[in-house]
């Protein structure tokens, strides 16, 4: 059992404690924001293990943090969010900062609207939502499939029924596509978010997104992606952003897709690292690594499927693996979620349980074509609010959950 704080509750009980919320920088690191705030880097940074030191440096720029601060401007409590999952919350106790990695409470929303294409669909979208993210899917979307530079014509409707979530009020994480329509020429095409977690067009067949070759060969997966996993012996959360297959030393780890070499080199806990870009804003990370193949160093061009290095246990590592990791824009995703060699056509039970998902979904589209559906938007963020003060009433703000993996 462990206890969350739940922070930043809206309440009309006046404490004068005041909730700031501000922007991770550009390249700032976790060390120099803590000295920028005068706080102690032995107990917030040296002292902590090694998992801990790790997840501070998942900090990346532009995320939202909140500041608590008491009456005398000191800092009693930060919430820095690490992933949709996870957050660093450094807390006041008994006159010392206090380090430890908790969950992110969030809430998930359906929402959906429909509109008219006045040129673009990126353009549509941006003037009509004003969110560059819900532009983004959607022209991602239909890429491969649809070309909408010559088919499109203004007053095409469009639909997009998505996921949102939400944390203290405002939006949070990327919003995750569950169906899209867009009607050109009095035929409509879709996109169909699958229970398998991957896109559908309207004939059942996969829509191609990047796909990646397996970094190891034959090799076992000793430790799958989590954005967080409570560990029953330490008690306490921790992240695993990345695979680690298995393998033995001195085994080719090849490049999962084709890009640029930007890292190859040591660095910290990842010991002999290769990181590769990609199109489109993916990266892609094989640490732990005997050593590198000859000729691979920054600013080289790998094909997918080239060796660049060899299965080791160099940095913070407990025997030979490949810890592979794949980011997009910083973040980091699932890597099984995008590595497959071929893709699905879906047949059988699989395909008779997508026709009913497609029946729902393509009701619900109607049903907002018909009664053209309209973005909401969200009222703006109230940047001070009054909470709870956790020195006092502690027991009313507490909130006990169970830890779930
Ligand atoms: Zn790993």
């Amino acid at each position: 059992m462990i206890r969350l704080f739940l922070l930043f509750i809206f309440t009309t009980t006046l404490f004068s404690a005041e909730v700031h919320r501000d922007r991770w920088l550009n390249g700032e690191t976790y060390l120099v924001f803590l000295e920028k705030l005068s706080l102690p880097i032995r107990s917030l940074y040296y002292n902590l293990d090694k998992d801990d030191q790790r997840l501070t440096e998942e900090m990346r720029s532009g995320v939202h943090y909140q500041i608590l601060r008491d009456e005398n401007n000191s800092i009693e409590q930060l919430l820095l969010p690490l992933n949709d999952e996870l957050q660093i919350h450094i807390y006041k106790r008994h006159g010392k900062y206090k380090f430890e990695a908790i969950p992110i409470i969030s809430t998930t929303k359906t929402e959906a609207f429909s509109a008219k294409i006045v040129s673009s669909p990126n353009y549509t979208i941006m003037k009509y939502t004003g969110s560059k993210k819900l532009a983004q899917i959607f022209t991602a979307s239909f890429r491969n499939s649809l070309n909408f530079k010559n088919d499109i014509r203004k007053g095409d409707p469009i639909v997009m029924i998505y996921k949102q979530k939400y944390r203290l009020g405002e939006l949070f994480s990327m919003p995750i596509l569950q169906v899209a329509m867009v009607e050109m020429k009095h035929k409509k095409h879709y996109i169909y978010l699958n229970d398998d977690s991957r896109y559908y067009d309207e004939k059942g067949h996969e829509v191609e997104g990047f796909l990646l070759a397996r970094p190891v060969r034959g090799a076992r997966i000793s430790s799958y992606f989590t954005k967080r996993r409570y560990h029953p012996v330490l008690h306490k959360w921790k992240a695993h952003l990345g695979i680690d297959y298995a393998a033995r030393r001195g085994t080719p780890i090849v490049a999962a897709g084709s890009g640029k070499i930007i890292y190859a080199s040591r660095m910290g806990s990842y010991g002999n690292l290769v990181k590769i870009r990609h199109a489109d804003g993916y990266e892609t990370r094989y640490a732990h690594m005997k050593s590198f193949r000859r000729g691979i160093r920054k600013g080289k061009y790998v094909k997918k499927g080239q060796t660049i290095g060899y299965v080791g246990t160099t940095g913070r590592s407990t025997g030979p693996h490949l810890h592979f990791e794949l980011r997009k824009r910083g973040r980091a995703i699932n890597p099984l979620r995008v590595v497959q060699v071929t893709t699905k056509k879906l047949k059988g039970k699989e395909k008779k349980a997508f026709l009913k998902l497609q029946k729902n979904y393509n009701e619900s589209i109607d049903l907002h074509l018909n009664n053209q559906t309209k973005f909401k938007k969200l009222t703006p963020f109230v940047s001070k609010c009054y909470i709870h003060s956790l020195r006092s009433k502690t027991d009313e703000t507490d909130a006990r959950t169970k830890p779930n993996n």
